[in-house]
């Protein structure tokens, strides 16, 4: 086994820190990758969802540099795989969780603790490309059979951030477009 695949391996330094609020994407266009999901329904929104997934699973799984970092503190594309992947998984529980209770708070979630924690550098490509897809499939699924009365239920965040059902979806999607626009640029 190579030092680069070596569970002895010390985890890499964290990624710059992202404490932006993001909810801006809303209102209007990203002017990074230049995503507008104000307007989307949620049917579009699973469509994107698996579009997206389908061509980020294509590149961890045939990307040469998949495991590099271009710089020391930003993610390599495996490790932006890996969290587009958490982030599949914590929307879909986040969902669950407005359809269940009314007006919930949303538990915090920081990236970078999951990504040192769970090693994102050390995952399989293949495996994170695989479970990528099942994960957005598995959310797009949820969005497309939502009700009218189900997009207006509520949720938050502890910074204060309100969604409705309908406006989480918005804001989901332009994570995994933004991250694609990231390991392409
Ligand atoms: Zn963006």
């Amino acid at each position: 086994m190579s030092d680069a695949t070596s569970p002895d391996r010390p985890p890499p330094p964290p990624a710059q820190a992202d404490d932006k609020d993001w909810t801006w994407v809303l209102e209007q266009p990203c002017p990074e990758c230049k995503a507008e999901v104000g307007g989307l329904s949620v049917d579009d929104v699973a469509d994107k969802n698996r579009e997206v997934a389908t061509a980020f699973a294509n590149l961890l799984r045939t990307r040469p540099d998949v495991a590099d970092r271009p710089v020391a503190d930003v993610w390599s594309p495996l490790e932006y795989g890996a969290h587009v992947l958490d982030v599949f998984r914590l929307f879909l529980t986040r969902l669950e969780l407005m359809l269940a209770e009314d007006d919930p708070m949303f538990a915090n979630w920081d990236p970078n603790e999951t990504a040192e924690a769970d090693r994102y550098d050390l995952m399989d490509p293949t495996q994170v490309a695989d479970d990528l897809e099942a994960a957005a499939a598995a959310l797009a699924s949820r969005f497309e059979g939502l009700t009218p009365n189900q997009l207006e239920r509520t949720g938050r965040r502890s910074d204060g951030a309100v969604f409705s059902v309908l406006s989480f979806a918005r804001y989901e999607i332009h994570d995994p477009i933004h991250h694609l626009w990231d390991v392409t640029r």
